[in-house]
Formats: structure tokens, sequence, C-alpha cells
């Protein structure tokens, strides 16, 4: 069956004529929106997404370049990170604000690069209130939150009017840079959410307690901006307009929040869903494409401003429905564009099938942006490195031949292969995709998919000779005639030295994902790394992954899309585990604990919902008839000890106890080379060069760059 979240390689719905190419494909999505003083020029919005290019001055030329990158791409508006009006609403000490003169000069070179490809731009003004990773943060009352250490001070009387005349003088000075208007930010938890609920909010002047109080701020800073910024000034606002914490706004007073704001001035409004402190996910790839865009309809009944959709959208069939049917007037998405610059004119071109989709892991935007470091992309290491990474065409075309089309692989080839370079790429078994085409049976992964997709097509476009099912040794690369080759062989399953680790039961994790017989009714994962969370989500879902089921997705996380619950908030409903399993590890912190930093607590929370019974501590003593052999240490006891050997009775034990490289061919050419045989340039990349640890980021972000040093 067709799995519906997939993109359809999808003929063009566009004729060619005379050079000319019309587009019928996706009229809504390119269709211009007219502000009544302006024009955006599609419906597609780059919405806001701290990069870390933001926060010091000397950065802004590599930020114009990167923004300018994805005007040239077609988007028509694009939103800057977040900038805080003043001191006490930095992300972090000495984090991205706008508060001075002096400043405006080096907006200007990011406002320029914009308007020169023909964009807009917007400056975000974010105060993060409470969420200050700074002990100077402050907020509506003295609350600290669940993910800063330090308790914020409650702003007084005159602080709160400061904190509105702070916002208003950021916008003022976002105009004198050239912005085109600013987007005030209000919605994931940050200070003007913190205002608006009574979880936050427990004051009781003039800025707490009502709701007419509570909204006071929001509607001061929009109706003051707009009186200083004047009527040709684009105000966009994001509105939280699903918060999932508990004691969070309801419907009622979302919906009567955007219709004051409308009143005030506002131009568009922007959705927001989740705090940051929220325990559902919002942008994870687990997520269901499109996932909140009811609750964005439902504010669209409500005002007669355009209203924009966000979160989880990154293809343009999605796009595109959303409009199409009225759901909202716009679409925002982030992390596409640092996947693919030129996502808007490929899908303009109607070349959606060439672009190369966000697969909303995180791993290198949002994980890198909360530890503190600069983002970039898993699927496009040259996003944030825009000035650095060059993909320049070769001026003398090399025979490139490359070993393994895992993700390493296939980014050194179609890479390579851009810059002109000939390249064959070699691969074992009769498809690409290696680790991915595993990572991608898992629920909640489906998106991995699209990255193959995006390499096989890439492989076309660049004239890559592709030779499926060939296993190549030494001898058969000697003979290639190549002048530069490339060992990306990837890894196999690390198999421990347990008594009875042949024994039928046991699979290693690629194994029990070929298997065509459905596994047991009781399983033993052995390792709780990243696969084995992954194995336990496989073993645990029935039916439908619930990515690909919007109605399931909401029911297992216990999310009212009507928010007739305040805060969105319903009791989860977990589909029960077809078979009981077992997550093992050797070690004794917490399993998961090494998991990704945005994602990790959604797999170790999915895990324990599903029933899935953790033992930490293990000694694995032996495998077989009966099933698995451990015993445990006795963390509570006075001697620390183990416990008596006891018995899994399970059906399969399934190893995810890491990687060892494929090393055998690179090893065999390197012995050419003490022989003086080699005449080539020799490399290795991804899991081939390096196994612990490994993941898909690094892996294609070395081999981009050896690609573009070839
Ligand atoms: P991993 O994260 O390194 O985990 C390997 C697990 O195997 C560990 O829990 C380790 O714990 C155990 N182990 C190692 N050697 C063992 C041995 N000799 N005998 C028994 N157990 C052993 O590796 P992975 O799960 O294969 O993941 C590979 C990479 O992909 C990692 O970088 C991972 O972060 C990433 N990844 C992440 C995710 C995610 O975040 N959702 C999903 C998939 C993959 P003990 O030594 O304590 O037993
Ligand atoms: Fe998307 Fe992952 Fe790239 Fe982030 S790192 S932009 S989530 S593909």
């Amino acid at each position: 069956m067709p799995d519906p979240s997939i993109t359809e390689p999808s003929p063009p719905a566009a004729s060619e004529e005379g050079g000319r190419v019309e587009v019928a494909a996706y009229p809504h999505l390119l269709a211009p929106l007219d502000l009544g003083f302006t024009t955006l020029k599609n419906r597609v919005i780059m919405s806001s997404m701290h990069v870390g290019l933001e926060d010091r001055f000397w950065h802004f030329e590599d930020l114009a370049r990167y923004f300018g990158e994805r005007a040239e791409g077609g988007v028509g508006t694009i939103v800057t990170g977040g900038f805080s009006p003043n001191r006490s609403g930095d992300l972090m000490p000495f984090g991205a604000k706008l508060v001075s003169r002096w400043q405006v000069p080096f907006h200007r070179k990011v406002t320029d690069a914009v308007h020169k490809a023909g964009g807009k731009i917007l400056l975000q003004i974010l105060h993060s209130g409470r969420y200050g990773y700074t002990p100077l943060n402050v907020a509506p009352s003295a609350i600290k939150s669940p993910i800063s250490p330090f308790t914020p001070r409650a702003l007084g009387e005159r602080g709160l009017r400061t904190t509105v005349q702070d916002y208003v003088r950021c916008a003022e000075l976002a105009q004198q840079a050239g912005y085109d208007g600013v987007e005030i930010m209000g919605s994931e938890g940050y200070f003007i959410c913190q205002m608006l609920n009574r979880r936050t909010n427990m004051r009781n002047d003039r800025w707490g307690g009502s709701w007419q109080n509570r909204v006071r701020l929001p509607l001061e800073v929009v109706s003051k901006t707009r009186a200083a910024v004047g009527r040709e000034f684009i105000v966009m606002f994001r509105l939280s307009m699903l918060d999932l914490v508990e004691n969070g706004s309801d419907f009622d007073e979302v919906r009567r929040l955007a219709q004051q704001l409308e009143r005030e001035g506002v131009d568009l409004v922007n959705t927001g869903i989740g705090w940051h402190e929220s325990r559902i996910p919002t942008v994870s790839t687990s997520v269901p494409r499109a996932a909140f865009v009811d609750v964005t309809a439902q504010i669209k009944t409500a005002v007669t401003i355009p209203v924009v959709a966000a979160n989880r959208i990154n293809m343009p069939q999605e796009a595109e429905a959303i409009i199409a049917a009225g759901q909202a007037d716009m679409v925002a998405m982030a992390r596409p564009f640092l996947a693919d610059p030129e996502w808007v004119n490929k899908v303009a071109a109607g070349q959606a099938d060439r672009i190369n989709t966000c697969i909303a892991c995180n791993q290198a935007c949002l994980d890198h942006v909360f530890s503190g470091k600069r983002a970039s992309c898993l699927v496009n290491p040259r996003a944030v490195r825009e000035r650095e990474l060059l993909f320049t065409p070769t001026t003398s075309a090399k025979r490139i031949g490359v070993i393994g089309a895992g993700p390493a692989g296939l980014a050194c080839a179609t890479v390579a292969a851009q810059r002109g370079h000939r390249v064959t790429l070699y691969e074992a078994r009769d498809c690409v995709g290696g680790q991915f085409n595993y990572a991608s049976q898992i629920p909640g992964k489906e998106e991995f998919r699209e990255t193959i997709r995006y390499y096989l097509k890439q492989i076309e476009l660049h004239g890559v000779k592709l030779q499926l099912s060939c296993s190549m040794d030494a001898e058969a690369v000697l003979e290639g005639g190549f002048d530069e080759v490339v060992i990306a062989a990837g890894v196999r399953p690390r198999m421990p030295a347990i008594e009875g680790i042949d024994h039928g039961k046991v699979l290693s994790y690629q194994q029990a994902l070929d298997a065509k017989e459905p596994l047991g009714q009781s399983v033993a994962i052995v390792g709780a790394g990243g696969i084995g969370f992954d194995l336990c989500e496989y073993l645990t879902c029935t039916g439908l992954s619930p990515s690909l089921d919007k109605a399931q997705w909401m029911k297992e996380w216990g999310v009212d899309v009507t928010n007739r619950t305040r805060g969105g908030l319903t009791e989860p409903v977990p589909v029960s585990s077809p078979r009981q399993v077992w997550l093992l590890q050797r070690k004794s912190g917490r399993p998961g604990a090494d998991l990704n930093k945005t994602t990790g607590w959604v797999h170790r929370l999915m895990v324990k919902r599903k029933g899935v019974q953790t033992l930490t501590g293990v000694r694995y003593e032996r495998i077989d008839d009966q099933g698995l052999h451990i015993s445990v240490a006795q963390q509570n006891t006075a001697s620390g000890g183990k416990s008596p050997a006891s018995l899994l009775a399970v059906d399969h034990v399934i190893v995810c106890a890491g990687q060892v490289s494929n090393v055998s061919l690179y090893e065999a050419l390197k012995e050419r080379i003490s022989e003086g045989r080699l005449s080539f340039g020799l490399h290795r990349v991804g899991g081939a060069e390096r196994a612990a640890g490994l993941d898909a980021k690094v892996a294609i972000a070395s081999a981009v760059e050896l690609a573009v040093s070839l």
C-alpha cells in the first residue's frame, strides 16, 4: 500500500514551451499575498530559528549570506532568529538583542542581502522571560521554569512599562535597519505567553488576574509598536494557539486575543504550538506532517487578517493543500530551509522531487542550538556554512569510485559529481540508502525515505553511474582505473561475546528489521542506545505508524486540537504493545541518557508508556533454548553485588550493541600501497572510518567535506 507521508516523485505539472516553464502544480502556494500596503511574493514564510550567527556582530556577513541564499531560493518572506528587546530578555548571557543604533548597520547587511534577492525579511522580537538562561532573567512572577536553572525576578509596574517601550524601540531600530516588519514572539512559552497565562502570571495588579489584565501587555506592545512604525510596516504576531501545558489558555481566550490583536493593528497571525516545557512533541520527526493545522484553521475563522500555519510542514503537497482548503493563508517553515534553500524555486519549477527534505531529526539544528553550538543540517551540511563549504565546479574532472551507497557514500558521490567529477557508485545490496533503509522502518522515522528519494534524484541529475548488487574487492577496485577511491562501506552490527550468541533466537537489529516472519511475543533487546530505543518503538507498535495517522497520534499523546480543554490537554491513550519487551544495558545509568538532546525525552516517554521493561546494570550470562540468562547489579544492597542469575524467557534476543566498521576493503587497498601498487588517492568516510558513536550527521558532513576537497 502506498505510504501517504512519502512524496511520490511527482511528474511536474508544468509544461515547457520555448524554455518557459508554466507551473500549475502549486497555484495557491505560489500566489502572491496583498497586505494592502505591500505584497508578499508567495505564501511561504521561512520562519524564525536561531542558528547561532545572531549573537555576535562579526557573524553578520555569514548571516547575510545565509538569508541571502534562502531569498535567492525563492522564499517570499523570511523571519530572523529571535532578538531580545532588552538585556533581561536575553536567552543567554550576551545573547542576540537589538537595543541600540550602533547595531543598525550590521542588520543592514542582512536586509540588503535579502532585498537584493527580491525577498522580504522581518526581525523577530523575542523576550525570553523566565526561559532566559541567565541570572538576570525576569518574568511576570518569580516562578522558575523547568528549563532554566535561574529563578526570574518578578517585574514591577515600572519594569513592565519599560519592557513595552523596549519592544517598541526594538521595532523602530528594525525599521531603521531596513527590515520589512517585525514578528512579535508570543508563543512557545516565552515572556508574552508567561504574561498571558495564570500558570506563570500570579500578579494581582493591572497586569494579572483577569483575562483583560493578562492580555494588556501584548496588546500594548502591538498598539504602541504600530503607532511608532506607521501603517506601512509589517507587524506579525506569533500567537500560541495551543499551549500544551496545564493551566494554559483555552480556545475562547486564544480566539479573543487574536481578534484584539487584529484591532490593534497586527497584519498577520502566525501559529505557535506548545511551550518549550510541554511534554508533547510538536516538531520532532514522529509528529505527523501538518499535525496542528486544524488549530490554525479554527483561528482563521475568527479573524479577517491572514493566518499562517506552522509545525511539521516540510513538503509542498501538504503546504498547497492547507492553503487550497482555506485552513490558512500562508505556511511557515524553518528547518526545511536549512535542509534546502532552493525549496520554493524547486516547487515553482515543478521539481518537488528534487527537494532535500527536512526529516525533522533536530540533530544538527535544534540539538546544536540547545547545546550552545552553531546550527547546521544533517541532510545539508552547507547550512549555516554558506561562505565556507562551497561546491565549486572542478577544473580537472577526475574518475572517482565510491564504494558503498549508504548516507556517506551517497553524499560524497553526488556532491563530487555535482562539481563535475565522473563518479561511479558501487553498492553490494540491491538498493541505496544503507542504514537509512533500517531507520525508515521505525514508526515515526518514515521521513528518512525522503532522503533516499533525494539522493536517487541527485544520482540521476548529476550523472553518477550507479552499480547495484556489486561487491567490490581490492582487485576490482584496482582495475577500475580511478583517480580517487572513497571507501564508504559502512558498518555491521557488533555481536558481543555472550555465550550462545549464535543461538537461533538471536538476531542483530538488521536481521530483526529484515525478518519476513513476525517476531515472537516476548523479546529482549541487548543495548539501550539509539537503535535499542528504535527497536522498542518498532516492536511495540501495531498497525499503521501513529505518525501517519494524525487522529491516533493525538489520542496517544493526549492532545485536544479543539483546545476546548485548557492548554489543549487530554488524558493520553497509548495503544498497548503486541508483545512484551525488555530493554537492557550493562551501565547503571538512566537508559537513553545519551539520546539526542531535544528528542531523547520523546523516545524515553514513549517506551515507558508502551510498558517496555528496562533493566540496567545487566550482565549477560548466556542465551539458550530457555531464553536470555542475566544477572543484575543490586544497586541498593549493602554489598552492591549481583543478583543470582535470572531468566528472561524470551522468544527472541535482538542485539543493538553498537557497530563495527567494515574495514576489510580499505585495509586490503592500504596493503597495496605498501606494495607500491596504488595509483589513486584512497579515502574513507562515514561508518567505514569510525563506527563508535556514528551518526548520519557526522557521516554526511565528513563525506561532503571530502567531496569538495577532491
Ligand atoms: P549506541 O548508542 O552506542 O548504543 C550501543 C548500546 O550497546 C549501548 O547501550 C551499550 O550500552 C551497548 N553495548 C555496547 N557494547 C556492548 C557489548 N559489547 N555488549 C553488550 N552491550 C554493548 O549505538 P547505537 O544504538 O547502535 O546507535 C548508533 C548511533 O546512532 C549513536 O550515535 C546513536 O546516538 C545514534 N542513534 C540515535 C537515535 C536516537 O537518538 N533516537 C536512534 C538511532 C541511532 P552498555 O555498554 O551499557 O550495555
Ligand atoms: Fe531538518 Fe534534521 Fe536538518 Fe534540522 S538537522 S533541518 S531537523 S533535517
